[in-house]
């Protein structure tokens, strides 16, 4: 079996940074998809935000242009998921959907993170229909209109500061009385006058999938059980993410949520072994910056083959 310079796994922002950099220096590096082509970058109608494109550009038409620009270095695509990795032995080995086996001397994790969902019918009919897991990325389309934002912590009362200047209102539902956002944020967020707040409240379904777009909700107070129905134009959903990193469990080090650690750059616990993207941030998470650290990876992906005496 052929031993790879580089394997890249996912095709997020910082994956395809990390290809078109490592295919550039002459690693032919070998990208895994995963299950969402492109990653969760492609869900934003548009991103206005990166830099060089000042008109704005639709997510999905981004990440195909770096797929592009990294196919024009020699970056190989694999369609599929990785199902199981064997980081304990170098050359490293990487399995795709349960059968196809490839080996490298090194690996880019770029698996990126899911925002967390609340697991209703409703809800999955409506994503991308009012319901949004990125206020940064649709935002915009809610002018002047009600919104909810739902969760108590830092991504939450970050939303609802944001959106309180785009919406005509928002109302932030969470399921305490307290929030977990820092305390900053909570200032800023009870003196906007924009801005309410439903305590110790659950969505227990999201209206009206049947016409196809977000026209309200009903909550239930978890304390007395009432339950009520509130209109809204939107849906922001900031119950946190997770980072999608269940295939490296006992074999990198990862922190209390299971981000991959990582130091010096983007080394991870395992000599060789690479990670750039949210799978490894939970600060930032932005498209530029995960592209940023794609190429660091990349870098450093370089320098350790040199190292090891196995490029020149
Ligand atoms: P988080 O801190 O985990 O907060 C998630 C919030 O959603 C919590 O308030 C939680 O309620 C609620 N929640 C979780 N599951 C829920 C469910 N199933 N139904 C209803 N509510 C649910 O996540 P985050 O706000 O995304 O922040 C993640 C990390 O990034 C944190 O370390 C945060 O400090 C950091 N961050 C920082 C900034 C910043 O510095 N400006 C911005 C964004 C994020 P409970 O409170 O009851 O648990």
């Amino acid at each position: 079996m052929e031993i790879r310079n580089l394997i890249i796994i996912g095709s997020g922002p910082a994956g395809l940074t990390a290809a078109i950099y490592s295919g550039r220096a002459g690693l032919r590096p070998l990208v895994v998809e995963g299950p969402l082509s492109g990653g969760q970058i492609t869900t934003a109608a548009e991103v206005e935000n990166f830099p060089g494109f000042e008109e704005g550009i639709p997510g999905s038409e981004l990440v195909a242009r770096m797929r592009r620009q990294a196919e024009r270095f020699g970056a190989e695509f694999l369609f599929g998921s990785v199902t199981s990795v064997n980081f304990f032995e170098e050359p490293f080995e990487v399995t795709v959907e349960g059968e196809e086996r490839h080996r490298a001397h090194s690996v880019i994790i770029a698996t990126g993170a899911s925002p967390k969902l609340l697991g209703l019918e409703s809800e999955r009919r409506l994503l991308g229909r009012g319901v949004s897991t990125c206020a940064f990325c649709d935002g915009f389309f809610f002018k002047g209109k009600k919104v909810v934002v739902v969760g108590g912590g830092d991504s939450a009362i970050g939303d609802a500061l944001y959106l309180s200047k785009i919406a005509s209102h928002v109302s932030v539902v969470h399921r305490r009385d307290k929030l977990r956002a820092s305390k900053i944020l909570q200032d800023r967020a009870f003196s906007d006058e924009r801005i309410s707040f439903i305590w110790n409240s659950v969505v227990e379904e999201i209206y009206d999938p049947e016409v196809g777009k977000v026209t309200g909700l009903r909550l239930r107070d978890v304390r007395t059980g009432e339950v009520v129905d509130i209109e809204c134009d939107g849906v922001f959903l900031a119950i946190g993410h997770l980072p999608n990193t269940a295939l490296f469990h006992g074999q990198l080090e990862m922190d209390e949520q299971g981000y991959i650690i990582t130091r010096d750059g983007t080394k991870t616990s395992r000599e060789g072994v690479f990670a750039a993207g949210d799978v490894q941030d939970k600060r930032y998470r932005q498209a530029i910056t995960a592209a940023g650290s794609g190429c660091m990876a990349a870098i450093d992906a370089e320098r350790y083959l040199v190292e090891k005496g196995i490029i020149a």
